[in-house]
């Protein structure tokens, strides 16, 4: 996908996942990625795709489009041992036009959430005053 939100990319570039985790020489990720586990679920939050930890330690980490996988690097995803857990993303025609509609907006008003509708963005542009 190429993004015009903030996303993983934009902030670590080409480094992978295991490459941030490493940086601080903290716990590091756990070989594979636990399906079965609690997943992170993807949103926009001023402009950059988030995820927000879904272990309850309040982190959140940019999401890689292209590889959707969570590792939080505040509590290492002690909860499963370390492990990798999915992040779920909108299918990326749907993602597409979330970033459409978000992009005629100020930064600052550059939000998604799973539970909005394209509708719901159509109709929060013409309270922002921007076309749709
Ligand atoms: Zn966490």
């Amino acid at each position: 996908m190429n993004t015009r939100m903030v996303s993983w990319q934009g902030i670590h570039g080409a480094r992978t996942l295991h490459d941030v985790a490493g940086s601080t020489g903290a716990v590091m990720p756990a070989n594979g990625v636990l399906l079965k586990a609690p997943h992170a679920v993807a949103r926009i939050n001023h402009g950059r795709w988030i995820a927000d930890c879904p272990f309850g330690c309040m982190g959140a980490e940019y999401v890689d489009l292209t590889n959707p996988e969570f590792f939080c690097c505040n509590c290492r995803n002690a909860d499963v041992k370390n492990h990798l857990v999915p992040i779920d993303l909108p299918p990326i025609r749907r993602a597409n036009a979330i970033e459409s509609l978000l992009m005629r907006r100020k930064i600052v008003n550059r939000n998604w959430h799973p539970g909005e509708s394209l509708k719901d963005l159509r109709d929060e542009n013409v309270v922002y005053g921007v076309t749709t």
